[in-house]
């Protein structure tokens, strides 16, 4: 376990009580929120997923199951353990399915008043211990915690994609945000047999501070001509050993995305070495978003795919 020992609790500090996180509840049922129910339920809770989209709740459970069966296939997980992991989550449109959750996991769409809107319309229903937990890839968790009628019960937990194979969670605290609330989901991160970084409230925390410049700065190499895609890919996997080139890992998170997080670290910071590379607002502009469109800095629509430069 990697838990930043800055933010551990103070030894033999008795007074604070941890609440317990028995039912989850997750909002969104995208590509996060399955993944966040799938490894919750497996972990023994009850989990309520809700969408405003029922087509995406459907999807969602397919999703669920069909990745837990390649979990049994692996011997990772038994048949039985599956089948009783489905047992556990239940799929509703509405949000008063959250009414008996201890922690609700926002995983809505990016957008900050998408975000806002369903905390609105959350919180009526919620028992008043209930905690809430975003997440978010960028958004400030003490702007999104101040929006809610319970800014101290508020905290960042970012799962990263695929949250049922990566290791990684990232804990943010607003300023708001209280003790028993970071020990709470910090417990909960380690039922899920997650590693937690503890991030600080800054834009796009640890992981996407660091990755998505560099992956801008490979778009800049590539905008001046530096080196090709395949040149680019090619001598970070072999040179800096990393698993998948930059530009191939671009067009895996979706460039869409890319930008967005550049343009969250460019505004928040105030700093020119954030400027979103012109190559990469072209391609967005384009509909050439990486894997999920069919093309990106590669062309997936090839076999293996084909670098487009
Ligand atoms: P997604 O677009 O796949 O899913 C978002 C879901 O939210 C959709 O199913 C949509 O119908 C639903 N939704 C929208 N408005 C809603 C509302 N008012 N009430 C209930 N549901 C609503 O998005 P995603 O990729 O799963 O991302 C979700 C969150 O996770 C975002 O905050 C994103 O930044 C974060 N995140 C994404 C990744 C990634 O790699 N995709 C990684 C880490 C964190």
């Amino acid at each position: 376990m990697n838990v930043d020992v800055q933010a551990a609790p103070a030894a033999g500090d008795l007074s604070l009580e941890v609440p317990e996180i028995a039912r989850v509840g997750v909002v969104g049922a995208g590509l996060m929120g399955n993944g966040i129910a799938h490894v919750c339920a497996l972990a023994g809770m009850p989990v309520v997923l809700m969408d405003v989209r029922p087509e995406q709740l459907e999807r969602a459970v397919t999703t669920i199951a069909h990745n837990m069966d390649r979990q049994v296939a692996r011997g990772a997980v038994t048949a039985e353990a599956k089948a009783a992991a489905l047992a556990r989550i239940t799929t509703s449109t509405e949000y008063a399915a959250f009414a008996d959750c201890d922690l609700v996991i926002e995983a809505g769409t990016e957008k900050e008043e998408v975000k806002r809107g369903i905390y609105k319309t959350l919180t009526p229903h919620l028992k008043p211990s209930c905690m809430i937990a975003s997440n978010t890839s960028s958004i400030s968790i003490t702007r999104l915690g101040a929006s809610t009628d319970r800014p101290e019960k508020f905290i960042g937990l970012h799962f990263m994609n695929p949250v049922p194979v990566m290791k990684l969670v990232e804990i943010i605290r607003g300023i708001a945000t209280d003790e028993p609330t970071f020990l709470a989901v910090q417990a909960l991160a380690l039922k899920l047999d997650k590693t937690i970084s503890v991030a600080e409230d800054f834009p796009a925390f640890i992981v996407n501070r660091i990755l998505v410049p560099m992956i801008n700065e490979a778009v800049y190499a590539l905008y001046e001509g530096v080196a090709s895609v395949d040149g680019i890919d090619t001598g970070m996997k072999l040179g800096a050993n990393h698993r998948m080139g930059p530009l191939e890992l671009a067009d895996f998170i979706g460039l869409d995305t890319c930008l967005s997080i550049m343009q969250v670290l460019y505004e928040g910071l105030s700093d020119s070495k954030y400027r979103p590379c012109p190559l990469l607002v072209k391609y967005v502009e384009a509909g050439w978003l990486g894997r999920k469109t069919g093309r990106g800095f590669y062309d997936y629509t090839q076999t293996p795919p084909r670098p487009t430069r």
